[in-house]
């Protein structure tokens, strides 16, 4: 098994402490992702330190959760976040523990936390705490609870949704207890902020993983977004042929659950789960787009009609429809990369040509350019000034 090197700065933050007499490791998805050699943006230190200590031993501190034990330590290149060993209270709203409990012992910190692989704590010299087999279920690619699932999930019913994330992004299976368990606790989900929701999902679908997005659907949790049944879709599996770009993930997903008829549309099952407005309206114009032009004028014209953002989105749904790889999605790439002419910006004649020519501003003229510039996508070697005025004159 890799051991586990944290960076200089982590380094520091974790002598310090020690150095003082605390305990102090660095915990959850770093040691996780470190020891399946994954690039960790966030490395959080546990320590028995109190967020008082905390606060006293280093130069600048923020408090950001002093309630749960969590102090932001901020230093020259980043922040780190020291969270003092801690377990839950008694849950009241499937999400938040009520109260929690310093503690002095890691191994009681680290029952609080979700699956065996997020449980295992490592210190600078190298001691590994690992009271729930977390190693080998690294080995072995399985999610499982820290403890009884039902009860883990009764807790904290976001858990159910990183269950399925963590598979997406690591390609590990959920143990059969622990997927049991999301079938039978799905119903809690109901209590869980749309904003959360949307961002497992989103981290779901932007995975390798990300028609894991089906498992999700058909376990029940996201009843409460979605009617009638989901049929098993081989559309979900190709997505991940696709960039990982969140317009054109969402964009699919949404076209899947469209064409399935459990949603009626893109722009309110994206609006409840609070998608970015700007991803909703490209993603809403692209689903107007029917049937994706074959041909390459068809293709321009629809990149003149929809947009750039909106276009891309159509061939990403087309590609997942048609299972062409991405056929679609390279031809509107290779289109804008052409340099050919599909925007009034790049047309060879303005508004300001055509009042010259005696024409008023107003509606009409634009209607004119655009004429132009569908002269333009039929004959892209037309895209000059001389010949477009000599066009205009001769209509
Ligand atoms: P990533 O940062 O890739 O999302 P992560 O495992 O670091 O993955 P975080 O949300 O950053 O996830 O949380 C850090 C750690 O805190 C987790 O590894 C886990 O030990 C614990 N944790 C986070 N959320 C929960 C939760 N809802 N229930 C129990 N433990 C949790
Ligand atoms: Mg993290």
């Amino acid at each position: 098994m890799t051991t586990v090197a944290p960076p200089k700065h982590i380094a520091a933050i974790l002598d310090k402490l020690t150095s003082k007499g605390f305990k102090a490791y660095i915990v959850g998805g770093s040691v996780r992702d470190a020891m399946l050699s994954r690039s960790s943006y966030d490395w959080d230190i546990a320590t028995s330190a109190t967020p008082a200590d905390v606060v006293r031993l280093f130069e600048k501190t923020v408090l950001t959760g002093e309630k749960f034990g969590t102090v932001t330590v901020v230093l020259d290149e980043c922040t780190v976040e020291v969270t003092t060993f801690r377990t839950d209270g008694e849950y009241n709203d499937a999400r938040h523990p009520q109260s929690v409990e310093f503690v002095t012992d890691i191994n009681k910190d680290l029952g609080r936390r979700d699956f065996t692989i997020n449980a295992i704590a490592m210190s600078i010299d190298g001691e590994i705490v690992d009271p729930f087999g977390g190693i080998n279920d690294i080995n072995e690619k399985i999610i499982r609870c820290v403890g009884d699932p039902e009860k883990r999930f009764s807790e904290d019913a976001l858990r159910m949704f990183r269950a399925f994330r963590f598979s997406a992004q690591l390609g590990f299976k959920i143990e059969k207890d622990t997927l049991s368990a999301i079938k039978a606790g799905a119903a809690n989900a109901a209590n869980i902020s749309a904003e959360r929701i949307q961002a497992e999902l989103g981290k779901t679908l932007m995975s390798k993983k990300p028609e894991i997005v089906g498992e999700i659907i058909k376990s029940g949790l996201l009843n409460r977004f979605l009617q009638g049944a989901y049929k098993n879709s081989v559309e979900l599996c190709r997505m991940s042929k696709l960039p990982d770009e969140t317009a054109l993930r969402w964009g699919v997903l949404c076209a899947v659950l469209f064409d399935e008829k459990c949603i009626e549309s893109a722009w309110d099952f994206l609006r409840e789960l609070h998608v970015e407005s700007k991803i909703i309206k490209t993603i809403n114009t692209a689903m107007l787009v029917k049937d994706f032009p074959t041909d390459r004028i068809g293709q321009k014209r629809m990149l003149v009609k929809y947009g750039a953002s909106a276009a891309r989105v159509a061939a990403a749904i087309n590609d997942v429809k048609t299972g062409d790889s991405m056929a679609s999605l390279l031809t509107i790439y290779r289109i804008m990369a052409s340099g050919e002419c599909i925007s009034l910006d790049t047309l060879a004649v303005t508004g300001k040509d055509l009042i010259e020519l005696g024409l008023s501003p107003g509606p009409e003229l634009g209607k004119e350019l655009y004429k132009l510039l569908d002269y333009v996508i039929v004959n892209p070697d037309s895209n000059n000034r001389e010949v477009l005025l000599k066009f205009i004159n001769n209509k």
